[in-house]
């Protein structure tokens, strides 16, 4: 029986695709939503299968037990992550939208799955400009101390030394960041 198991590998060759997980970091209104969807349109596009992981919504159902403080920020990643894992078995390209903050929470989900398995794409859209557009007026509320524990503004977002992928989204549409994504994963065929 175990010698017939479909493999992790057999199910990504079916979808003629490498599997992965694409995990896109950064503060909140860096663009992590906006480029995740366009970019799961652009592939979805290119006949590839997808499943987009967006971690606002996963706080309604998955984490909707988890609050924001640090020990629930991490069991918020680690979930994210062992998920993320499962589409990458499924052989699905994963995308994942999550402010992930801390390093050692990026770290942890890279650790789950093989070296070229794991596309970090760091978000870096400063502060002041996520502040500027503050899509969901969540940084007002913060600023003025009815939000407690926002990161960016009274709690870290430690920027990754080492993304495979940085866009600051500054003065660029979506659609340019996404032809960014979409060609470095043609370089590497997935
Ligand atoms: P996040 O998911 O990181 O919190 P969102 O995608 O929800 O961020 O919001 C980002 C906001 O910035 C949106 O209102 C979007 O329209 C705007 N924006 C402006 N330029 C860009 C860009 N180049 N890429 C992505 N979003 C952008």
């Amino acid at each position: 029986m175990t010698a017939d198991r479909v493999t992790a590998e057999r199910r990504a060759a079916q979808k003629h695709q490498r599997a992965c997980i694409i995990w896109l970091t950064g503060l909140s209104g860096a663009g992590k939503s906006t480029i995740a969807n366009a970019l799961e349109a652009a592939l979805v596009e290119r006949e590839k299968h997808t499943y987009l992981l967006d971690g606002d919504q996963l706080r309604d159902s998955l984490n909707a037990d988890l609050g924001f403080d640090l020990p629930s920020r991490d069991e918020n990643v680690r979930r994210v992550a062992q998920v993320a894992k499962q589409f990458v078995e499924a052989g699905l390209i994963a995308l994942v939208a999550l402010i992930s903050p801390l390093r050692r929470q990026r770290d942890f989900a890279r650790s789950l799955v093989t070296a070229h398995e794991f596309v970090e794409v760091h978000l870096s859209t400063p502060l002041a400009e996520c502040e500027r557009r503050d899509p969901k007026g969540l940084y007002k509320r913060a600023r003025a101390g009815l939000i407690k524990e926002f990161t960016g503004i009274d709690s870290p977002y430690e920027a990754p030394q080492s993304a495979e992928i940085t866009i600051d989204t500054t003065g660029t549409t979506s659609d340019e960041c996404v032809a960014k994504i979409l060609s470095y994963l043609a370089a590497g065929r997935y």
